[in-house]
C-alpha cells in the first residue's frame, strides 16, 4: 500500500529520519488518502522533541509549541510537525491539563479519537494501523480507539466529532461507540459553545446534513443550547443538494423556527454576526411569497444582495411544498430566478441606493430637510420599481410636481 504525498512532506520525514528520528504523516490526511479523496492538510508526527525540530529546519512557526507542534513552511504549504505525546488528565472534559511527550508511536496514536483517525504512514514503514482503521473505513464505521466511555469520558467534544465524522463519511456509528456516546452526552454541557458550533457547522456542510437529527436521537439537544433543543426533529430537512455554504445550510436546518428563535440558537452557539444576519433574513423571506410581477421580483431583490437572493431561491425550491402543487410552485420559482436575471441584466434600479434621485437632489430642489425627504424617496422607488425605464432624475423631479 502507498500514499501519494505532496514533495514537501516527503522532504520534511527524510529529513527527520536522515537525523535518526522517527517520522509520519498521521491522522486525517491518511484517512482520506486510504478513502480516496484529497487531503485539506498534511500532519506530521514525529519521534523528535519540538526544540530538534525547530533547529533541523530553519523557517519554523510555534504554532502549538506548548502541545509539541510547531509548523514548517514548504512553499506555500505548512507542514504542522507534532512531537508524540500522551495527553494528561483532562481538566474541562474538554481539553488536556498537561501534554507528556513520548518516544513511542503506539502511544501518539492510542491518544487519537477514532480508529480511522489512527493510523499513521511513511514511504519507508508503509501504512501503521495498530487498531484496524483501515478496515473500519472498509466497513464504514466509526470506533473509538479504546473503550468508548472512557474516551468520550475524557473529552466530550469526541461525541460531536464522532456525529460529524459519520455525517461527512456516511459511516455507521460502531455500537459500543454508539452506547458511550449516549451515556457521556450530558458532559457536552462543559463544552464551548464555538467549538459545538463548529462541529455543528462542519457536520451541515457535509453531504448528509439531515445527520443532524441524530443529536436528537442521542438526546444530546439540551446539552448544546436551550433554543437548539427547542427545534423539531419531526420538520427538520436539509437538502443535502443546497450548496455548501454556512449560512444557507443553517437557513435550511432552522426554517422551521421564527427569525428571532433562528437567531437565537445561533446566538447562544457564538456563531459571527454576519451569519445570523443572512440566516435570520432568508429564514423570514423563505415563508413570504416574492410575487410573479417584475416590480414584485425587483422589490424582493432589493431587500439583499444578489448573492443572498439566489440562495433565498434555492432554499425555496428545497423547500417541500404541497404534492398538487408542487409542479405549479417549482415553474414560479423558474419564472422568478429567470425574471431577476433579465432585471440584473439590464441593470434595473431596485434599491434606495440605485435610485436616479438623492436626498441631496430633493432638498437642492426645494425640499425641506427632514421626514418628507425619506419618505418621498421610498415613494420614487416604489414608482421606480413598477417602471424601471423612468429612473432619470429629471423624470422623477417632474412626476413628483
Ligand atoms: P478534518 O478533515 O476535519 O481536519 P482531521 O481528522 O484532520 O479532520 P483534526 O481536528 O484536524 O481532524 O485533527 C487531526 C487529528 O488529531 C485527528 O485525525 C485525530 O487523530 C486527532 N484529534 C483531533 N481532535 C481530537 C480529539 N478531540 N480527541 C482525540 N484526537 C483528536
Ligand atoms: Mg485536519
Amino acid at each position: 500500500m502507498m500514499i501519494q504525498m505532496p514533495y514537501g512532506a516527503q522532504e520534511i520525514l527524510e529529513k527527520l529520519n536522515s537525523h535518526g528520528f522517527e517520522a509520519y504523516i498521521v491522522g486525517g490526511c491518511v484517512r482520506d488518502s486510504l478513502l480516496g479523496a484529497k487531503p485539506k492538510d498534511w500532519d506530521i508526527t514525529t519521534s523528535a522533541k519540538p526544540e530538534e525540530v525547530k533547529s533541523l529546519f530553519g523557517r519554523t512557526i510555534d504554532t502549538g509549541i506548548q502541545h509539541g507542534t510547531v509548523t514548517i513552511m514548504r512553499g506555500k504549504q505548512g507542514y504542522e510537525v507534532t512531537t508524540y505525546r500522551i495527553d494528561g488528565e483532562y481538566e474541562d472534559k474538554r481539553r488536556p491539563k498537561t501534554v507528556a511527550f513520548t518516544s513511542s508511536l503506539e502511544e501518539d496514536l492510542k491518544r487519537r479519537d477514532f480508529t480511522i483517525n489512527a493510523m499513521a504512514y511513511s514511504h519507508r514503514d508503509g501504512l501503521i494501523d495498530i487498531f484496524g482503521g483501515a478496515n473500519d473505513i472498509k466497513e464504514g464505521r466509526i470506533r473509538c480507539v479504546g473503550t468508548a466511555v472512557e474516551r468520550f469520558t475524557e473529552d466530550a467534544l469526541r461525541i460531536l466529532r464522532a456525529l460529524r465524522f459519520s455525517a461527512q463519511l456516511g459511516f455507521v456509528i460502531e455500537e459500543s461507540t454508539w452506547n458511550g456516546l449516549k451515556k457521556i452526552g450530558p458532559n457536552l454541557a462543559y463544552v464551548s459553545k464555538e467549538r459545538i458550533q463548529t462541529e455543528l457547522t462542519k457536520l451541515l456542510l457535509s453531504p448528509h446534513p439531515n445527520q443532524i437529527r441524530q443529536v436528537f436521537a442521542c438526546g444530546l439537544e439540551s446539552y448544546l443550547s436551550p433554543a437548539f433543543a427547542r427545534l423539531a426533529p419531526e420538520v427538520l430537512f436539509i437538502d443535502p443538494s443546497l450548496p455548501s455554504w454556512k449560512y444557507l445550510r443553517w437557513a435550511s436546518c432552522l426554517k422551521e423556527q421564527s427569525p428571532q428563535e433562528g437567531a437565537e440558537v445561533l446566538k447562544e452557539l457564538k456563531m459571527d454576526n454576519d451569519t445570523i444576519c443572512k440566516v435570520k433574513l432568508l429564514v423570514q423571506m423563505c415563508h413570504e411569497p416574492i410575487g410573479l410581477s417584475p416590480a414584485d421580483v425587483r422589490r424582493a431583490m432589493g431587500q439583499m444582495t444578489e448573492e443572498l437572493f439566489d440562495s433565498l431561491l434555492l432554499l425555496k425550491r428545497s423547500m417541500k411544498g404541497i404534492e398538487e402543487t408542487e409542479s405549479s410552485r417549482l415553474r414560479e420559482l423558474d419564472e422568478i430566478r429567470q425574471l431577476s436575471q433579465e432585471i440584473r441584466l439590464r441593470g434595473d434600479c431596485i434599491n434606495l441606493k440605485m435610485l436616479a434621485v438623492t436626498g441631496s437632489d430633493l432638498i437642492a430642489w426645494g425640499m425641506k430637510p427632514g421626514k418628507e425627504v425619506g419618505e418621498t424617496l421610498n415613494r420614487l422607488l416604489d414608482y421606480v420599481l413598477q417602471h424601471p425605464e423612468q429612473n432619470q432624475k429629471d423624470i422623477l423631479l417632474e412626476y413628483l410636481q
